[in-house]
């Protein structure tokens, strides 16, 4: 039952982050075509990433966002990002996920492992990295594309599923800096979810 409800959740939050992507994108409107391959992208990219890869053994307070500071339009992966901050002299990537142009979302660091994305917060916060946040000429910006914002409080969702205390953050909140240059105080009341709704046995009983 647990299962089925959680399933039954997932689309029905999906299906409602795609129409607020959809009538947020400015001066364009997604075509149907558009909406269902986004709808497809970021539930594949989610369904790859087995259940324990939400949930970290660490104590987690905070959910922080970033962005990676490319140019909008510009496409990275998770392993790029890597190669990165390994040239920056860090043991790994410092973000736990990367959330791409197209919404797919990849893994980045163990979640069981601190990052190294928030001077001060790494201990007992997840970094999400989505790919952008500077406009053409460089300057900081919202760049969200409509299927990274499907695919941001999906994958928050997921991550609240197992931390549901954990409170969500910019990193401009805990540095001087413009990232993820928008204000992610719009995530701050999503719940996990399977939230509402109880399991239908027992801890315990089969
Ligand atoms: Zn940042």
């Amino acid at each position: 039952m647990k299962t089925t409800n959680t399933t039954a959740n997932s689309t029905a939050n999906l299906i409602s982050d795609i129409k607020s992507a959809a009538a947020t994108t400015p001066r364009e409107h997604l075509s149907r075509e558009e909406i269902i391959s986004i709808a497809e992208q970021v539930a594949t990219s989610l369904a790859a990433i087995p259940e324990e890869g939400f949930r970290s053994s660490r104590d987690i307070k905070e959910i922080i966002l970033h962005c990676s500071a490319t140019k909008q339009g510009d496409d990275f992966s998770s392993g790029d990002i890597r190669r990165w901050h390994l040239q920056r002299g860090f043991n790994d990537i410092g973000y736990h996920f990367v959330v791409r142009l197209d919404g797919t979302v990849e893994r980045g660091r163990d979640m069981n492992l601190a990052g190294a994305h928030c001077l001060n917060h790494n201990r007992r916060s997840i970094g999400i990295c989505y790919v952008g946040g500077l406009d053409r000429a460089g300057r900081p910006a919202d760049t969200r594309t409509p299927a990274q914002r499907v695919a941001l409080p999906e994958l928050i969702r997921r991550l609240r599923r197992h931390h549901p205390a954990a409170t969500i953050h910019g990193h401009r909140e805990f540095a001087a800096k413009a990232c993820p240059c928008f204000n992610a105080a719009e995530y701050s009341s999503l719940r996990p979810d399977d939230a509402g709704e109880p399991d239908c046995h027992a801890p315990g009983s089969a």
